[in-house]
């Protein structure tokens, strides 16, 4: 039974895409949008059976198939080919990811531009794909290191940049010769399955991409898969620790990008203006829904309060609103129960000492009245032993905590579990070059915030992960190296009982 995707307005429906055709299933999950409450699309709700089935056709397109088989140049021009179709379909992408996922339209565009550099990126990793020789093993030897694919690869991605997560992933396993079952958020699925559609419309081999849609059931199926050989997830810290727990079964090959708390260190010596700005965009993109959001500002004391004042102020002009309007700043969060949390969050921050700069509830707008919308909030006099100060709320709040010297900087932007991103705002190199350094996590950004060019490796320390995204790092987590030492020529008493050998014992 297929079912064809269709790329119109909503309702939309789809199956999963396992071996090139669109399979119903059994069950299947309704989308509302958070927006709106309106049900916009419905997806198949994976089993365990339809996850066997798509790592079966993923392993029979690696073991027989010739996508793993092509030179990097074939297959660098298929991925040249998706980048080419994800621009010409950027709007379709843009509507289905903000329109499921709550998020404003124009940072959505944003990232389905993301989504098409990364292929063209990891087109070119495909290209240079290469291992390593030693020709100093010995006269009589010569040392390849050979660099493979890992196998079928299991990717498993969140709801706040649907298809731009997906692009951190996939074309890197493609690249690298790996074929692939995703299985996207149950909450935005739309984007992973039309990216589906365009990859057969390229030409990739029938297997070599496989989506199946679900909740966490699904994906814990494929995280116990033994016929997955690494996996790559995207999402919270407490999922990623239970797909550790999942896939000992094969003792798979991870890499897990998890939560964060990152913070925004502004110096009394930083261009206070461009910091302020930097601020509120750290704080708010996405609306806070995002693993990078920068979303504890610690300041010096000396310029604390003039600059809250500023970034309070910039805060109140963005604008909350429906996330397909062009002009609108922060949108919907993802569901209800989240907005429930988020307000509970905020109430509980309030009670231990915490003080509400601005916002601090739902939007009062009565033409959001439908749907998930909270006020932009700031939340002053934050200390380290506040849950706001140590736990992701992932929504736009920002907490405010002030210190007065470097160390102290230092030690509050580490007193937290995660280790994703922070970010230093000095006009002084030979202080924020230290800082960077002393920070315990994957990204330091320096007078900028949240941007991740393709290039260079992305991740975690401490509770955010393990492994890395993007970048030549991100390429090798989908490979596998293997050596071949080749011994040429015959040499009496090589291996002779205590006979000096070149090799380790
Ligand atoms: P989540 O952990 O709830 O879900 C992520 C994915 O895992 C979804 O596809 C979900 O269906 C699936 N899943 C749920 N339970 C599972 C299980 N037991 N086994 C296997 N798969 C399961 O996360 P979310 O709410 O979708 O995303 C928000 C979280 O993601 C935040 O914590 C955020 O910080 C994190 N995130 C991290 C990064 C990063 O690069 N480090 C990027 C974006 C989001």
């Amino acid at each position: 039974m297929t079912t064809s995707p269709p790329v119109t307005a909503p309702p939309r429906r789809y199956g999963h895409f396992i071996g090139g055709q669109w399979v119903d299933g059994r069950e299947e999950i309704d989308r509302a949008a958070p927006a709106t409450g309106e049900v916009v699309s419905t997806v198949a709700a994976g089993e365990a059976s339809d996850v066997d089935a798509a790592v079966a056709a993923a392993r029979r397109a690696f073991d027989d198939g010739p996508w793993p088989r092509m030179t990097g140049f074939e297959r660098a021009a298929l991925l040249h080919r998706v980048a080419e179709l994800i621009d010409a379909h950027a709007d379709l992408f843009a509507r289905l990811d903000a329109e499921e996922g709550g998020k404003p339209v124009r940072l959505s565009r944003g990232d389905v531009a993301g989504a098409a550099q990364l292929t063209r990126y990891a087109a070119g990793l495909a290209v240079q794909m290469h291992g390593s020789t030693y020709t100093n093993n010995g006269p009589d030897f010569t040392g390849l290191v050979l660099r493979e694919p890992s196998g079928v690869a299991g990717l498993i991605t969140p709801w706040n940049f649907p298809v731009l997560i997906l692009c951190q992933k996939l074309p890197f396993a493609l690249a690298a010769g790996c074929t692939v079952v995703v299985k996207p958020s149950e909450m935005t699925s739309s984007s992973t399955l039309e990216l589906a559609r365009l990859y057969a419309e390229a030409g990739l081999p029938e297997g070599a991409l496989n989506v199946v849609t679900g909740d966490g059931r699904a994906g814990q199926a494929l995280a116990e898969h033994h016929g997955v050989d690494v996996l790559s997830f995207t999402g919270s810290t407490a999922t990623g620790r239970r797909i550790l727990e999942a896939s000992t079964g094969n003792l798979k090959k991870l890499s897990l990008e998890l939560g964060g708390k990152a913070a925004n260190i502004v110096f009394a010596d930083a261009d206070l203006e461009d910091a302020a700005e930097g601020v509120v965009f750290g704080g708010f993109f996405n609306n806070g829904e995002c693993c990078v959001a920068q979303s504890r500002l610690l300041v010096q004391a000396d310029v604390a309060d003039a600059f809250l004042a500023e970034v309070a102020a910039r805060a109140e002009k963005l604008r909350v609103g429906q996330p397909l309007d062009e002009a609108t700043d922060v949108g919907a969060l993802i569901h209800d129960r989240h907005l429930e949390t988020v307000l509970g969050r905020v109430e509980e921050a309030r009670r231990q000492g915490g003080e509400v700069v601005t916002g601090g509830g739902r939007s009062p707008e009565a033409s959001l009245a439908a749907g998930q919308f909270l006020q932009p909030t700031i939340l002053d006099r934050v200390t380290p032993d506040m849950s706001a100060f140590t736990e992701e709320i992932f929504a736009p709040v920002l907490t405010v905590s002030r210190f007065e010297t470097v160390e102290d900087a230092v030690a509050l932007a580490n007193a937290v579990d995660y280790g994703l991103s922070n970010s230093v705002w000095s006009k002084d190199i030979d202080k924020a070059l230290p800082v960077a350094k002393a920070l315990r996590s994957g990204t330091v950004y320096v007078n900028t915030t949240i941007d991740a060019p393709p290039t260079m490796p992305f991740g975690g320390y401490k509770m955010s992960g393990v492994g890395r995204e993007m970048g030549q790092a991100g390429f090798e987590e989908f490979t596998e190296v293997k050596s071949v030492n080749i011994r040429t020529g015959k040499r009496a008493g090589t291996f002779g009982i205590g006979a000096a050998h070149p090799t380790v014992a």
